[in-house]
């Protein structure tokens, strides 16, 4: 006969481990069912404003990243490219091709990277083929004071296509990738490239009725209908749209009755990303917790929050 003491102890452990099983499912998702579903975070940061490699991988896994896609930032230098090296490290103290690429080897079944490099540096794409020849997934997070359309940004859309790769650009408006209004003539020029939009200018021109301006980068209030980031992404097959950072998710809540029939119209194009520096992964200071949430309420139905948290970057990234 057992003793009662180890009984109850018994009856305790298993108790206390599935309250905290309990726990760890909410920080998760909300729901177990939700939390066993992968999620593709396709746009994340090592060292990201300091933040230290054991805080990010919490942080993955409480926001419930399955797979992490790490941007590396290019060389630091002082060129003009750079704004004098304002946007090394990616403005954002990011660690550069050789730590993320160790990083994702280091952890294989949730993390792979990407490859990047300051377009107008010396050897820059021998340095970005090094890395894609080393299992890098895309050319990213490309931002950089450039025109969109300069022959060293054309240079990198040449390897993309011969790599057979897509490439992310960050665009703002005065201060990373030039030339928004003529991009659709790259979009022609390079059919077989997939190229990813991010940032603050690519989404404020949601709005048909925004004007480029460097001092208001997140417009707020209802959109009107056939800006033309809309348009790019009606028009080219080969132009998706990355939904991370502040720039995303204040594009999908600014009028959720024009985010409900955008995520419809363009299911196909819009991949999921998280661009936060937070340690916690949940929660109000979490951002990608947030953009999952809100594509969880406002995709019309289980298929399209399906490919935007999942199966879209699966595709374009073969995962
Ligand atoms: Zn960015
Ligand atoms: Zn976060």
């Amino acid at each position: 006969m057992r003793p009662a003491g180890d009984l109850s102890r018994r009856t305790f452990l298993t108790g206390s481990s599935l309250a905290l099983f309990g726990l760890a499912v909410q920080g998760n998702a909300g729901t177990p069912a939700q939390a066993a579903e992968p999620i593709i975070d396709i746009h994340q940061h090592l060292n990201y404003s300091g933040r230290a490699d054991q805080a990010l991988l919490a942080h993955q896994r409480v926001m419930g990243a399955t797979t992490t896609i790490l941007l590396p930032a290019g060389r630091p230098v002082g060129t003009a490219s750079t704004h004098q090296g304002v946007a090394n490290g990616l403005q954002a103290e990011a660690l550069g091709n050789e730590r993320c690429h160790r990083f994702a080897a280091a952890h294989p079944a949730e993390y792979r990277h990407a490859a990047n490099e300051v377009p107008d540096a010396p050897a820059a794409a021998r340095e970005i083929e090094r890395y894609l020849k080393l299992g890098a997934l895309l050319i990213a997070e490309l931002k950089f004071g450039v025109d969109c359309d300069s022959r060293e940004m054309q240079t990198i859309y040449q390897i993309a296509a011969a790599h057979r790769v897509p490439v992310l650009m960050h665009w703002q408006f005065k201060m990373y990738n030039y030339g928004f209004e003529r991009f659709h003539r790259m979009l022609e020029k390079y059919p077989t490239v997939s190229f990813l939009g991010h940032a603050q200018t690519w989404w404020a021109n949601l709005d048909r009725n925004y004007r480029d301006d460097a001092a208001q980068l997140y417009p707020k209030g209802p959109v009107t209908p056939g800006g033309l980031t809309d348009r790019y992404l009606a028009d080219y097959p080969n132009m998706y749209a990355d939904l991370s950072a502040g720039s995303g998710l204040n594009a999908l809540t600014r009028d959720e009755d024009f985010t409900r029939d955008f995520l419809a119209r363009h299911q196909d194009k819009l991949v999921f990303g998280s661009d936060c520096s937070d340690p916690d992964g949940t929660g109000p200071k979490c951002q990608g917790a947030q953009t999952i949430a809100t594509i969880r309420r406002l995709a019309e139905n289980r298929t399209i929050e399906r490919k935007l948290l999942h199966e879209n970057a699966r595709k374009l990234f073969r995962l």
